[in-house]
Order: C-alpha cells, then structure tokens, then sequence
C-alpha cells in the first residue's frame, strides 16, 4: 500500500523534480492519426478532431494546459495527466483531482471563471487520478465528492486514506446532475484497468471523460496504461466507443476523436498478429541454452516470453516505430498480449 503511495507521488513529482527543459530541444512524435493541430486556447474551442499543437513540450515546459472544448467544458492537462471541468452558472464540477496538481488546477479554473469548485468526481480509485482531493477541500470546504457505489466500496475495502465521496452514483440509475448537466456513468464489464472503472459522458456536450485506456494521439501506453493484464482491454475500447461523444478525455494524451478509437483498433489487430507471429516462431525453451545453468524452471516462461516480446515490438517497428514511446511501451505490451494468447487457446 504505502510502497503504491511513494511511488505513484514519485511519478507525479517526477517531472517538476527534472528541472527546467529547453521547447527548443524537443522534437514532437508525429501523430497517429494524421491530427490538425491548433495553438492551445481557453478562449476559442475545438472543432472535433481537432489537437492541441506541441503537447509534450507543454508538459514539460508550462505549469498547466488549459483547453476549450465546448460552451462549459474545458480540457486541463498538467505533468501528463489530464481531465476536464465544467462551468455552471453557480459553480464548477471537477472531474478527479490529479495527484500533485491541486494548485494548477486552481489556477486553470480561476483563469476562466470566479465561480468556486463546488463538486469532484472521482472516476476511479486510482491515487493518481484522485490524491489532490485534500488541497482542493482546503480551498473550496463545502464542496461535494461524487463517486459511484463500486469506488465507494473499493476506497472501504481498502482503506483509502483519501477523502471519502460525500454522495455516492446510484448503481440503479448510474447517473448525476451538477446544475443541469446530466452526467452519466457507464460501467465497464471488464475489470482490466480497475476494479470499479467507468466512462462519464457529460451529456449534451459532446465530451466523455474516461481515464486510463486510450491515450489519444499515442499507441497503447506501457502496459496498457496499468491494466492487470490484456484480458478485455479491446471490451474497454468497444464500451468507449459505443457512448455518445465527440471528445475524448482520455486521462493522458491529448484531446481524443473517434480518430483516435480506430487507430486502436488497428494497432491492437497488427499487435495481435505480430505476437500470434512471434509465437509461432520464437520456440518455447528456446531461450534457455542451457538448463544445467539455470537451477530453475522459472528461466523458461519469463526469457520466453520476454523474447516473444522483442520479436513482435520488431514487427510492428517499420509501421508504428515512430509514435509517441513506442519503445518504451510496446515490449511489455507485447509481453501482455503474448501471455493473453499463450493462456487462452
Ligand atoms: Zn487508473
């Protein structure tokens, strides 16, 4: 527990900690689905489809993101984790509370309104989504936490040193209003990412929050953005795509289109292959030259399986090597998928 909380901070801090970068020393990966990208503006909102330009020199050059997406609806985005917030005519509804970021976000929703934070969901019980609840409480007391009864029970079963929620979503209805706004919830089946993961589609806006599955602009994150294992991940981009939106707020990356769900589709099908390829190639034990060496079994399925991984990122790199962390995520993910297959056949 405490190991999860030292290192999830350690992440969120690891970009202030880096110290200052240089815009002009980074070069941008190309975007996987052929994007226009436009300067980053809370004034003039995003026609779908739509990028914020330069993204990741942002993220290491400015204190905060801040986008306009529709009427009510901005697009924040800090150390590479992103939400959205809406604006009411009396207050604002926050969408998680990113670890570490509690003072950017202040400071984003006070550029563009006076009107104080008067309600956070959380949309998963994931620390790093969540952990700032306490700073935003301190500015703003009165204001109310919405969960659904699944994170409720999951921060209970779990102890969760994190503020409770003050309202709890009714599973019967899986919905909220916030001043009018209906935002529903839609509760995935798989339990890929998290044990109480949803989509939040705010309805009539044209935006769906939904973190930690698909990272626009960007291949699959490493490990598939820290799901247990590739079991029902496509389920999870299915279910996305199935609700009714125009933009998506993916939790990191950029602003998503419905550009950006094909994109996975494809890559998932050329991942699959490749690793279907990569099994039917890469010998079970060739990895191991010399039993006598290795004193144990565990030496076969994990050097196995680590080149299984090797072989498919190898495959993909022609078509996909360019992409954002392709590198950096693709061996493990291949890895996942790779075991995903291996188990059920
Ligand atoms: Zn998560």
């Amino acid at each position: 527990m405490f190991r999860i909380i030292t290192l999830t901070s350690a992440i969120a801090l690891g970009i202030a900690l880096s110290g200052p970068t240089k815009a002009q020393d980074i070069t941008e990966s190309p975007s996987t689905v052929g994007a226009t990208y436009v300067p980053e503006s809370a004034a003039t909102a995003l026609e779908p489809g739509q990028k914020i330009e330069n993204l990741y020199t942002k993220n290491v050059t400015q204190p905060y993101i801040l986008q306009k997406l529709t009427d009510r609806v901005y697009f924040f985005q800090a150390g590479f984790y992103g939400t959205v917030f809406y604006v009411g005519d009396e207050g604002v509804l926050l969408f998680d509370a990113l670890e570490g970021q509690g003072e950017a976000v202040l400071a984003a929703v006070a550029q563009v309104t006076d009107l104080p934070i008067t309600a956070i969901l959380y949309s998963h019980d994931h620390a790093d989504h969540i952990a700032d609840a306490p700073r935003l409480i301190a500015a703003f007391p009165e204001l109310r936490i919405l969960a659904t009864a699944r994170t409720a029970a999951l921060m209970e079963e779990l102890g969760s040193a994190l503020p409770r929620p003050t309202e709890v979503i009714p599973a019967d209805r899986n919905a909220f209003d916030f001043e009018g706004l209906t935002v529903t919830v839609a509760p995935f089946t798989a339990e890929t990412h998290a044990h109480d993961h949803a989509a939040y589609v705010l309805e009539g806006t044209g935006v769906v929050h939904v973190p930690d599955v698909i990272n626009p602009d960007q291949p699959p994150f490493w490990s598939f953005a820290g799901a247990d294992g590739y079991f029902g991940y496509r389920e999870l981009v299915n279910q996305i795509d199935a609700l009714d939106w125009d933009y998506l707020s993916g939790g990191h990356g950029n602003v998503g289109s419905r550009a950006d769900v094909a994109f996975y589709r494809q890559f998932l099908d050329d991942l699959e292959a490749a690793v279907g390829e990569a099994l039917g190639t890469v010998a079970f034990g060739s990895t191991v030259e010399n039993p006598a060496a290795v004193n144990a079994h565990t030496a076969y399925l994990s050097t196995w399986i680590k080149a299984v991984g090797e072989y498919a990122t190898d495959a993909l790199r022609p078509t996909y090597g360019d992409y954002y962390g392709f590198d950096y995520a693709t061996p493990k993910n291949a890895e996942m998928v790779g075991m995903y297959m291996f188990s059920y056949r």
